[in-house]
């Protein structure tokens, strides 16, 4: 649809959600308000972009109809942090830590070591089928890191793979301290800030770091997120999943565009980040999978906080591609308004990687659309693991009929 000039209406949008602020006049609340919403809803697609929005009484004509019979559409929604070029099963390890294990960041090795083994047809067959797996559950657009390779070559396959299906790389050399380097990391920052960052750089967008006990200090993030910034990368970080680290601290000063886990923040962390315009990443998938306490997304958002929500979706400590399900989640667990939760699955995951073309449904945006087998937004959360994606268009291509 909508190629070669042809546009598309879209009618009989029962609630629509633009996340657009020059619509936030409908609802009462100002979590709802954020949302933008349009009841009765039309707009028109063409190029692959949004070309009008409003209400079905005043929609223009168009080429093509489609008609949603009352349904919601929301944006597509925008993870901003997966882990997706990976080989390997830790389906046991899962079941060991359900079973009362604790859960630490070195099981990262096992999926390095068969991420190294595996050819480049199967991790680029295991990549698109999970790239099918987003785009079922109405996710259109996705970073992804690497951080399974840990050597010059295996990380530069990594991100080059990656960049087949998105723009959106990082590169996570600093993922974990590879088995080889274990009695010296210094030297292994030495490599990732050194030869590995000349290879990955070019196919990269972001640089990223895991600053946790049992991965990488402070200062050592330090290193590795400053030479990537002077090297044009844009910055992002993991911190506070595991304990207080001090990386949000660090991730504001280096004007990263998102922090991501934020469980474990100081009172000072959380003023820095509200002083920011650092995003804070919450991913709820991580500490369902791990038993690991929740992070308190009220605790940010009344302080001003931006929050956006990810999957984190690796085999390790989140399995999950489902955005849907960090909804319900985040709902539940994080303190989270079902308008806050969906918001930040959407509008949120753009800012936390600096896109303003999607995460949001207005004239100009790129024509990325899920339509729900629900009259409402409030459906994701109110129905916890039914699967409501119906239709999903990205760029004005339907990818899900
Ligand atoms: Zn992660």
């Amino acid at each position: 649809m909508s190629v070669g000039g042809r546009s598309t209406l879209i009618s009989g949008i029962g609630q629509l959600v633009t996340n657009d602020p020059d619509r936030a006049g409908i609802g009462e609340e100002a979590d709802v308000r954020s949302l933008g919403l349009i009841p009765d809803a039309a707009l028109v697609v063409m190029d692959g972009e949004v070309v009008w929005v409003g209400s079905s009484g005043s929609a223009p004509a168009a080429d093509d109809v489609v008609d949603v019979d009352g349904s919601a559409v929301i944006p597509g929604f925008v993870d901003s942090h997966t882990h997706l070029v990976f080989a390997g099963d830790r389906s046991a390890e899962f079941e060991a830590r359900m079973c009362g294990q604790a859960y630490a960041a070195g099981g990262i090795r096992a999926t390095v070591r068969a991420t190294r083994a595996a050819t480049d047809a199967e991790l680029r067959d295991r990549l698109a089928g999970f790239v099918a797996e987003l785009h079922r559950q109405g996710t259109t657009s996705f970073e992804i890191k690497s951080g399974y390779g840990l050597t010059v070559a295996s990380e530069r396959r990594l991100v080059e793979l990656a960049t087949e299906v998105t723009g959106e790389v990082t590169f996570l050399g600093a993922h974990v301290v590879p088995e080889e380097f274990a009695a010296d990391v210094d030297a292994y920052v030495d490599l990732v800030v050194g030869e590995m960052l000349d290879a990955c750089a070019p196919y990269s967008r972001w640089i990223d770091a895991f600053c946790e006990s049992g991965a990488f200090s402070v200062e050592q993030s330090r290193r590795v997120l400053e030479a990537g910034a002077a090297r044009g990368l844009g910055v992002r970080l993991h911190a506070g999943q595991l304990g207080p680290s001090g990386g949000a601290a660090l991730a504001v000063e280096l004007g990263a565009a998102s922090v991501d886990h934020c469980t474990f923040l100081t009172d000072t962390d959380v003023e820095l980040l509200a002083n920011s315009d650092t995003v804070a990443t919450l991913l709820p998938g991580a500490e369902f999978s791990t038993r690991q306490p929740y992070p308190d997304a009220r605790r940010l958002i009344d302080a001003g906080v931006t929050v956006a929500l990810s999957s984190d979706c690796n085999p390790g400590s989140s399995f999950t591609s489902s955005l849907p399900f960090c909804i319900a989640i985040a709902v539940r667990e994080l303190g989270m308004t079902p308008a806050e939760a969906v918001w930040s699955a959407t509008a949120g995951g753009a800012r936390a990687l600096r896109r303003s073309d999607v995460g949001t449904i207005r004239v100009g945006a790129r024509a990325d659309l899920v339509q729900l087998d629900a009259p409402s937004f409030v459906h994701l959360a109110y129905r916890p693991g039914v699967p409501l994606v119906r239709r999903v268009w990205k760029g004005g291509r339907l990818l899900v009929a």
